[in-house]
């Protein structure tokens, strides 16, 4: 089976990894976007990662912010004339709830460039989902709750909300096109024990791959690794067994549970990745990534409120070199392996690159 989730994929992009150190003068594009098109969510998860007060992902985040419809379609026409690859929405808030989520997918599905969506999957109905049924790669649900009882605990919704976005994502397999359904459960200590049912459960409605992730609880990976050490081997026996019995051809299980730590040392002082996935906040703010979204202090490239997407990325490099990873960037870091081998790569001695 053809890996979507392989970490080297921006190796294909030789011409892209070559351009990114500061000495290189030439800026390329960004091969895929994060939008977050609003800070407004329809939901109330315990953990989100946007809005608890001891992460710092999110610190600076508006909750009323989002992105006007005509800079939306503003920045998609920047993307489509920069050759921008790809455009992933996610939150700050539920991409589902923006008031122009479906002028945006029109657009998109008229264009060049490949898209996809988080979503809690609560409004992931009618024309907007026929549309990115039809046309867009992937979408991807996150839940944590197992059925309706601790869905609505975990999220403040009302009791029946798990069932409903189950019925939203068999209705969105019934549209047709050739959209990628997926789930992201995120695993803590209330849920781990429920991995295999809803492993099953999740294949039952007719979605193409199910992903395991660890709830992120803290800034530091050595309480992240507290946190999980006691469900670790519980969620591990279980991930395996549902591999064992119930992927196949149709059913991916894509098994990222594992203690952080990881994720967190880094002791490279520029980021490669802020160049290859970006961050467009509902703020107009550009970010490095998806984990130092709205943080001002040290996570913020710069702003697009006066300017056009493509006029601030192509104008004054050095921007891209202000975070310091090694300084900066103590927290959770999903592109930390990414940049530890792009960077790894470029620092080769071409004397020697005959030797392999
Ligand atoms: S090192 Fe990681 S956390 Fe820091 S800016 Fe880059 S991608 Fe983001």
């Amino acid at each position: 089976m053809a890996s979507k989730y392989s970490q080297l994929k921006i190796f294909h992009f030789q011409d892209k990894v070559d351009s990114l150190p500061k000495e290189v003068q030439e800026v390329k594009a960004p091969l895929h976007i994060r939008i977050k098109p609003t800070n407004v969510c329809n939901h109330n998860c315990w953990y989100c990662a946007y809005k608890v007060d001891n992460l710092q992902l999110g610190q600076d985040m508006v909750e009323k912010d989002f992105i006007p419809e005509a800079k939306m379609m503003e920045i998609i026409d920047d993307c489509i004339e920069m050759g921008v690859k790809a455009i992933t929405f996610s939150g700050g808030g539920e991409p589902f709830v923006y008031q122009y989520m479906l002028q945006t997918a029109k657009k998109l599905a008229n264009s060049p460039i490949a898209f996809a969506s988080l979503t809690n999957g609560a409004n992931l109905k009618g024309e907007v989902a026929e549309i990115f049924a039809k046309h867009a790669k992937w979408v991807r649900v996150s839940m944590d709750g197992w059925d309706d009882e601790s869905y609505a605990q975990y999220r403040g919704t009302s009791k029946n909300a798990f069932s409903k976005v189950l019925q939203n994502m068999r209705d969105f397999k019934a549209y047709g096109g050739a959209c990628a359904l997926g789930v992201s459960f995120i695993i803590d200590q209330k849920n781990y024990q429920h991995v295999y049912e809803f492993i099953k459960l999740i294949k039952s409605t007719g979605a193409n791959s199910i992903k395991l992730s660890g709830c992120v609880v803290d800034n530091e990976g050595a309480k992240n690794n507290a946190y999980h050490q006691p469900i670790y081997d519980e969620v591990k026996a279980q991930a395996k067994r549902a591999k064992a019995e119930l992927e196949d051809a149709s059913f991916e299980i894509y098994d990222t549970y594992h203690l952080l730590e990881d994720k967190f040392d880094k002791d490279y002082t520029w980021c490669p990745y802020s160049q290859v996935l970006p961050v467009i906040g509902a703020d107009l703010n550009i970010y490095p990534c998806q984990d130092k979204a709205y943080n001002l202090e040290n996570g913020l490239v710069g702003s697009i409120k006066e300017k056009r997407f493509k006029e601030f990325w192509f104008e004054d490099k050095s921007k891209f070199f202000k975070i310091n990873p090694k300084i900066h960037c103590k927290n959770h870091c999903v592109s930390n392996h990414k940049n530890q081998m792009i960077l790894d790569y470029l620092s080769v001695d071409n004397d020697h690159l005959g030797f392999v």
